[in-house]
């Protein structure tokens, strides 16, 4: 559609002809039902009694996952506003790790209420100053709720672990894996006066088919799904000290090809000589310095291999660059480019170096590391597929406790938070006039629907449930949320099912923001071939 503008000299054609523009309510109207479509896509896997998505994509690779967030990166989306709210999901994932899902349902409930509103003739600012206004009170009714917990306090952020992993196919074995989420996390958690902070980095997710979800374990230090270059070296080392190289035992080629002519058979003998002891000299230099241990980036030849097991030092080449850098910050090493430059003082050390076997494979473990805030997490599981899947909910498990232990402040789960906002902003909005407060009391609606769909996904009755609920809590039970593995309401806190306030905190930030952001667009226009 082509838009013309009468100007001073005549019209003013502005678009082009084949630009296609959407208007006012039409643009509003579409924008709410694509953005509302994606949120009502991945509704029911929210909750610990919610469905999982299979996703096939061209390729015909198959997804099974119950993660908001990767449900909505693996489908293509194309409608900009739908792709609005699939961002909410990749913000909060980022941001906090978990809460995904609820935030894409709440974004999607915020729209539908809006567009209630809309259709009464509300106009779409007051809608989103009252639904600003409302998300701001949310937040203070949240940190007025929040608990406070001692940031280390191991049994309270088991249970932040356990309940991330409620809704995931490893909710069976989260006993075993949220300690594992926990150890892995304390151990590399650092403190500034009374501050903690975590750097999930030094964390490494090693994973390996075979076995069973039980039988992942966390190894304090690095492991390297490389195996010993020699069998002639040594397979453990007790007190290892630790070369790191990044460049090739091997003597270079040149760039140029160059032809080196030889007339007598002695001078071939001396060639290969001064090559034999040119790399001798390599391997000497790291006998030298004390090394025990070699871990090179690069490529190691047979005669580099074959004098390095002389000297009983063990060997593993063509080692990931990020591998090497955790190498260096675990075990306290330098990775020197230039073995003339390697000191004693670049080593670095560990309690333990051993090889030992995974499946079928042989791997490098580095143990009892110098600075032991470096973990690796092996994960197993029975197929490539369920290993992915535990992949990521161990990925958001990490991620809440990560939360909780910087900042240390937790409510309970199962919607108690949201229904518990919910009714107060009701109470609150009386206090505003006219529409304004209409669209206050349709943002409490919208928060009550995470409790609701909680219970829908359980088979529970949405009607009733709400009712008990907002009576319980009426009464003073702050905590009476959605028991969706027993089908009934109760104290959350007391189940144990625990959530970190910063989570509940970027819901409502992210998905209150897009909601607005899509509310306030009133023209689309799309050149030619984009999607109306
Ligand atoms: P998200 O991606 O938003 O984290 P989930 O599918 O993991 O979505 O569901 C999280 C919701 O399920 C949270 O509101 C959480 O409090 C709730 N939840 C977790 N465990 C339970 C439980 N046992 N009973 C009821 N609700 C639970």
């Amino acid at each position: 559609m082509a838009s013309i503008q009468q100007g001073p000299n005549g019209p003013v054609l502005v678009l082009k002809e084949s630009a296609l523009q959407q208007k006012g309510k039409d643009a509003q109207q579409n924008n709410i039902a694509a953005a509302k479509l994606v949120a009502e896509l991945v509704k029911s896997s929210l909750g610990p009694r919610g469905l999982d998505k299979m996703l096939v994509d061209s390729l015909g690779d198959v997804t099974i996952t119950n993660d908001g967030a990767t449900i909505l990166k693996e489908i293509d989306v194309q409608h900009p506003a739908a792709k609005m709210i699939v961002e909410i999901s990749k913000t909060v994932d980022n941001e906090v790790g978990d809460g995904t899902t609820s935030s894409v349902v709440f974004g999607g409930a915020l729209l539908a209420r809006a567009e209630d509103l809309l259709k009464k003739d509300v106009h779409s600012s007051t809608i989103v100053d009252g639904f600003q206004a409302a998300a701001d009170k949310t937040l203070e009714i949240y940190s007025q709720l929040a608990k406070k917990v001692l940031p280390d306090d191991r049994e309270s952020l088991m249970k932040i672990a356990t309940t991330s992993m409620q809704s995931k196919l490893i909710s069976e074995d989260s006993g075993i894996l949220s300690k594992i989420v926990v150890d892995a996390i304390l151990s590399i958690a650092t403190k500034k006066g009374d501050v903690y902070s975590v750097d999930l980095e030094n964390i490494k997710v090693e994973k390996k088919s075979g076995g069973s979800i039980q039988d992942t374990q966390i190894v304090k230090g690095i492991v390297l799904d490389k195996e010993i270059v020699h069998s002639g070296m040594p397979t453990k080392i007790e007190n290892a000290h630790i070369a790191l190289i990044n460049s090739a035992l091997e003597i270079e080629k040149t760039e140029m090809s160059s032809e080196i002519r030889i007339t007598d058979p002695t001078q071939m003998q001396m060639f290969l000589e001064e090559e034999n002891r040119m790399i001798k000299s390599m391997v000497d230099k790291l006998h030298d310095v004390g090394a025990n241990v070699l871990i090179c980036q690069k490529g190691i030849d047979d005669i580099a291999q074959h004098y390095l097991a002389k000297y009983g030092i063990m060997a593993v080449r063509r080692v990931k660059e990020s591998d090497m850098i955790k190498l260096s910050k675990a075990t306290g090493g330098r990775v020197i480019s230039n073995l003339d430059d390697l000191s004693e003082n670049d080593l670095g050390s560990a309690k333990l170096a051993h090889q030992k076997k995974v499946e079928s494979d042989k791997w490098v473990f580095i143990e009892g590391c110098k600075h032991p805030q470096s973990v690796t997490m092996l994960i197993r599981g029975g197929s490539q597929r369920v290993i992915d899947e535990v992949d990521r909910s161990i990925h958001d498990s990490l991620m809440v406790v990560k939360d909780v232990v910087q900042k240390p402040e937790i409510v309970a789960g199962g919607g108690a938070p949201e229904a518990y906002a919910a009714s107060l902003l009701k109470d609150w909005a009386d206090n505003f006039d006219g529409k304004e407060q209409l669209a206050i009391k349709k943002y409490a609606e919208a928060l009550e629907v995470i409790p609701l769909t909680i219970a829908e996904n359980a088979g529970m009755d949405p009607i009733d449930t709400m009712a008990n609920l907002r009576a319980k809590q009426n009464q003073g039970r702050k905590w009476t949320g959605i028991d969706a593995r027993n089908t009934q309401i109760a104290d959350m806190m007391a189940i144990n099912v625990i959530e970190p306030i910063a989570v509940k905190e970027q819901i409502i930030k992210s998905a209150t923001e897009a909601a607005c952001m899509i509310l306030r667009i009133d023209d689309v226009i799309a050149t030619s071939g984009a999607p109306g």
